[in-house]
């Protein structure tokens, strides 16, 4: 049996393990051991929080032990909480996500957010939108739109096959699959659209830079979904060019941008005649999510 958390034994309390999974957790390096531990603990145990703390006086059982070391380990070797659990909470969405998508980023509901905001601001907000999202991966940032957008149609496309799977896995548990269609392409290869608005989350990650990222990213997050290209902006520089094609006149055009990004794509987007607004920020402060629209 793996025994990463040294000293926990059966008879341990809920209490007790949980202390020393988070003792293990802060010894090796983990950002949120006390938020891990929880998570993780409870999963083993199949208790939410509050059954963990009315439960702390109860013993564990002998396979109770083994499976709550086995996840122990797999934190320790860097695997995201998300990924062990096979789920992440994206705008209020549960999103199922395989080793075949990347897990949803909390700075990427900054896109949602800029959408909301342009759409807020626009004479078709309550219309029938169509809404593209290119390189839907799990479908995070369609399937939140739709969510916002109720009679709003939309297509996600992903080169990769597995994702689409995903993607409409968690279409149909969200109840979103009547206005959703997945299609497995590479960027919006074969769709004639056109759509009031294109999302997009593409990979941004100059490949030189992908092996200093951090383990829990470099090691379980899918290359397709990070690689950028020599200098990261591979994938703007193909939307830039299928930009008016897909966009209806005044037809929004919302991406996610990498650190230090900002300047560079805007003037991509400038360069084939969209009007950029200035990037909105993430919660660290970071320019995020890129608007512009069609004239
Ligand atoms: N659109 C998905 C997300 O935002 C996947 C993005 C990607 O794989 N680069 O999570």
């Amino acid at each position: 049996m793996l025994r990463v958390i040294s000293g926990l034994k059966a008879d341990a309390s809920v209490a007790e393990a949980q202390r020393l999974m988070v003792q293990t957790f802060r010894l090796g390096g983990i950002e949120s051991p006390d938020a891990d531990a929880r998570l993780l603990l409870g999963h083993a145990l199949r208790l939410d929080r509050a059954q963990l703390l009315a439960q702390s006086d109860r013993l564990l059982e002998a396979r109770e032990v083994a499976c709550v070391q086995a996840l122990a380990a797999r934190r320790i070797n860097r695997e995201p909480v998300s990924r062990i659990l096979g789920r992440k909470e994206f705008w209020s969405l549960t999103l199922h996500v395989s080793d075949a998508v990347l897990v949803p980023r909390p700075e990427t509901e900054t896109i949602v957010e800029q959408t909301l905001d342009r759409m807020a601001r626009d004479s078709r907000q309550g219309d029938p939108l169509r809404i593209l999202d290119i390189g839907t991966g799990s479908g995070a940032l369609l399937l939140a739109l739709l969510s916002e957008f109720k009679n709003a149609t939309g297509v996600g496309t992903d080169i990769s096959m597995a994702a689409i799977e995903v993607a409409r896995g968690n279409a149909e548990r969200n109840k979103l699959d009547g206005r959703a269609r997945f299609v497995c392409c590479s960027l919006a290869d074969g769709l004639s659209g056109p759509f009031d608005l294109v999302v997009s989350n593409p990979p941004y990650i100059a490949r030189a830079e992908i092996a200093t990222l951090d383990p829990e990213v470099r090691d379980y997050d899918p290359v397709l979904a990070l690689d950028g290209g020599a200098d990261g902006l591979d994938f703007y520089r193909a939307i830039a060019r299928e930009a008016d094609r897909l966009l209806v006149p005044g037809g929004h055009l919302v991406v996610e941008l990498g650190a230090g990004q900002e300047a560079a794509v805007s003037s991509l987007f400038e360069t084939v005649g969209l009007k950029v607004a200035p990037a909105q920020p993430d919660l660290a402060g970071i320019p995020r999510a890129l608007g512009a629209q069609k004239g």
